[in-house]
């Protein structure tokens, strides 16, 4: 096993339901520390940049207007292969697909404001870590 780091982000309908601390509590449960955390509210640019590898596809405008619709919570996890189980503690993108005890089987309402955003590999999880915290 690998200790890693990946990035979390707890989505605008996450802050707004009032599940930040469910969320942190599972990463948490799971064994994952919680290196840095950081409460903010993106820009379209900033939404437009994180997302840019889905520019083009038909959800991509609507997921930067959602994205950018309130506060978001990023947070660094650090653990033994952090990227995937964060993957596992969020569960699967639509909601209705995710197994259940999972965030989005638990909290989530559509495959679009689905809580939570996770780093899908090391090599993203980087860049996603700067982006969010260039000092770490
Ligand atoms: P991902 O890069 O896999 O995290 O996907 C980015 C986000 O885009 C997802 O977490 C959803 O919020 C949203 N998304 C992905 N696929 C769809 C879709 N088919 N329809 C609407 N939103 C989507």
């Amino acid at each position: 096993m690998s200790q890693e780091r990946t990035l979390s982000i707890i989505k605008p309908d996450g802050v707004q339901k009032n599940v930040i601390g469910e969320c942190l509590r599972r990463f948490e449960q799971a064994g994952l520390k919680i290196a840095g955390v950081r409460m903010l509210q993106l820009s379209k640019n900033q939404a437009e940049e994180f997302y840019a590898v889905h520019r083009g596809r038909p959800f991509y405008e609507s997921l930067v207007t959602y994205m950018t619709s309130g506060p978001v919570v990023a947070s660094v996890l650090v653990g033994d292969n952090a990227v995937l189980k964060n993957r596992e503690i969020m569960g699967a993108t639509d909601p209705k697909k995710a197994a259940p005890g999972t965030i989005r089987r638990d909290l989530a309402d559509s495959i679009e404001a689905n809580v939570v955003h996770g780093s899908d590999s090391v090599e993203n999880a980087k860049i996603e870590i700067r982006f969010f915290f260039p000092e770490l």
